[in-house]
């Protein structure tokens, strides 16, 4: 019998600092208004030493400390070519992010990580990618989309498919024009337009269904909510995308996020550890199950 990853000693993240405990002061040098609620934070590691060694990789997370509040993990969302400005976008849902959202340039967040298993850029290069991403999931893939602007020759096909609720939901759109600059296609939905809205109106697997693709040479990256991935994940199978073709990036409660406390437990993963992203043939039968 497979010991349980419980009682299994793993190894434990990869982080700037010897203790993964460790959290940094980070000083707000810039607060964004992003759509309704959600706003991003560009953060400067105060300690000059720390923030030249700072490193992470594209899909990985922060967990964000303010003290006597909590903490939250929160994806990392700015280019990893320059790791000395950090940003991460967050919605207001709860305590650590209600408290960050009444901040103001100047004040500090404390941070620890980076953790995380990154977006398998390496193992794409050379294929075609398809960024599919609902709402605030696109925060977790802006990070891989800097990266792939910047190394584009690396790609073939590169596109991104991204829905939200309402126009004003759409994250990042005054970067659309850079994106496609850079040769991404960008291509949004929404479920309810508004006045003077005159792209396309549905979901994003909408989008996937119409996407001129090559399965054999195409992987997708997907983040959002739950449901949205799982019907995400049938639409790509119906486009011949199987499951080992497909990665998602789940958002499961954490805490400690170093593998200690289990409450990010998710079958036999730690999402901590083992995610947040993951391929989807790994997890394609744990997808529904309600998290604590
Ligand atoms: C890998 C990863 C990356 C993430 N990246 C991002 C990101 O980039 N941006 C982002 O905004 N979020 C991100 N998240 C989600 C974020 O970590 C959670 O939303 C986190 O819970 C916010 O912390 P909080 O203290 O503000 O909210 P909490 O206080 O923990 O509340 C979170 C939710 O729980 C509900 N809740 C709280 N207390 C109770 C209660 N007593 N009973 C019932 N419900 C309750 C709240 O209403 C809210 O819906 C990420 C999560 C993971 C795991």
């Amino acid at each position: 019998m497979n010991p349980s990853p419980l009682t299994t000693r793993r190894p434990g993240p990869t982080t700037l600092s010897a203790d993964p405990w460790q959290t940094h002061a980070g000083s707000i040098v810039a607060i964004r208004d992003e759509t309704p609620g959600v706003r991003s934070y560009d953060l400067s590691i105060v300690d000059a030493a720390v923030r030249a060694r700072y490193a992470f990789a594209p899909g990985q997370f922060n967990m964000l400390y303010l003290p006597g509040i909590g903490e939250a993990a929160i994806s990392i969302s700015s280019d990893p070519a320059t790791p000395q400005l950090l940003t991460h976008t967050v919605r207001a849902v709860g305590n650590v992010t209600d408290a960050l959202a009444k901040l103001v340039v100047g004040d500090r967040i404390f941070l620890r990580g980076p953790y995380g298993k990154p977006w398998p850029l390496g193992d794409l290069a050379g294929g075609d990618l398809i960024f599919v991403a609902g709402g605030l999931g696109l925060a977790s893939q802006r990070a891989a989309i800097l990266d792939v602007a910047r190394h584009r020759d690396r790609f073939g096909r590169v596109t991104i498919l991204h829905g939200a609720k309402t126009p004003s939901g759409l994250l990042y759109p005054s970067e659309y024009a850079a994106w496609r600059e850079a040769g991404i296609d960008v291509d949004c939905t929404v479920d309810a337009p508004e006045a003077g809205w005159t792209g396309s109106v549905g979901l994003v697997t909408d989008l996937l269904a119409q996407l001129p693709l090559e399965p054999g040479r195409s992987g997708l990256l997907c983040c959002g909510p739950d449901p949205m991935m799982a019907g995400v994940a049938t639409g790509a199978a119906k486009r011949g995308l199987g499951p080992e073709a497909v990665w998602m990036s789940l958002e499961r409660n954490m805490s400690c996020a170093v593998g200690q406390c289990g409450l990010c437990q998710f079958g036999p993963f730690f999402v901590c550890l083992d995610g947040p992203v993951f391929r989807y043939d790994r997890i394609e039968k744990l997808l529904g199950v309600r998290c604590l």
